[in-house]
């Protein structure tokens, strides 16, 4: 019998949808299963109304041009993204979202992207592009491996807190060594990769955050994660 139904709305699919953030949803989904619960996808685009049941938000990277075609829309839910956030609802958004959760992203010809300030950064597009394999050391999560592929560089103003600090690779800006940013259970990051089937720390985590917001508690199964660990243990020693 099902331990019950958890939401996961994925932001912007057809625009914020790189370097396979779509296996972030899709582990999600499977691990929500696998930990005896029924998942349910919603798919956010542009001019959809904004679903009433959501229990994970997800959302992507993109090219500068996907970001802008969804930042109109973005900001007319923004008020929406931070009652939830306020009210616990996990999230994770990677690079482009990641960005525009931010004040805002300008581009490198300077266009300013305005972001909805759910999270206290900014990021501004530089002339080199920060590519590679990545790691994020984690108080909460240990190393979380990745890949990352941006121009912008982000600085956390003093309401964020990091998600980490960077191991390898450049993560924020490639200047002050960190990585990602954090509020309540919202988590902001550089890596792609997909992050989550190789992380499925991060991937427990938010599902525990979720389940505990809409039933009061968390019961998981035991997952085998041979094959999560594999891909993590190859992922680690790859050269940058
Ligand atoms: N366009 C943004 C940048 O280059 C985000 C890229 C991404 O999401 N991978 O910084």
């Amino acid at each position: 019998m099902s331990k019950g139904t958890l939401v996961i709305v994925q932001l912007y699919p057809k625009n914020m949808n790189i370097y396979g953030d779509w296996g972030n949803t899709l582990t999600l989904k499977r691990r929500i299963e696998w930990h005896g619960y029924d998942a349910k996808l919603v798919a956010y685009n542009p001019g959809d109304t904004f679903p009433e049941e959501v229990d994970i938000i997800v959302g992507g990277g993109g090219q500068d041009s996907g970001q802008a075609a969804i930042g109109d829309d973005l900001r007319s839910v923004g008020p929406e993204l931070i009652r939830l956030a306020d009210d616990n609802v996990p999230m994770l958004m990677i690079c482009g979202l990641y960005q525009l959760f931010g004040h805002f992203f300008k581009t490198r010809e300077g266009v300013i992207i305005k972001g909805i300030g759910l999270l206290d950064i900014e990021t501004v597009g530089g002339d080199e592009r920060m590519i590679g394999n990545i790691i994020t050391s984690s108080d909460e999560f240990g190393d979380i491996v990745g890949y990352e592929n941006h121009s912008g560089k982000t600085t956390l103003g003093p309401l964020a807190q990091p998600l980490g600090t960077v191991r390898k690779g450049a993560g924020n800006n490639g200047q002050d060594a960190l990585e990602g940013a954090r509020y309540k259970n919202v988590i902001g990051t550089y890596l792609h990769g997909s992050l989550l089937p190789k992380n499925p720390a991060v991937a427990d985590w938010l599902i525990e955050k979720a389940a505990c917001r809409r039933f009061g508690s968390f019961s998981p199964s035991v997952i085998d994660d041979r094959f999560a660990s594999e891909a993590r243990r190859i992922a680690i020693n790859r050269p940058r």
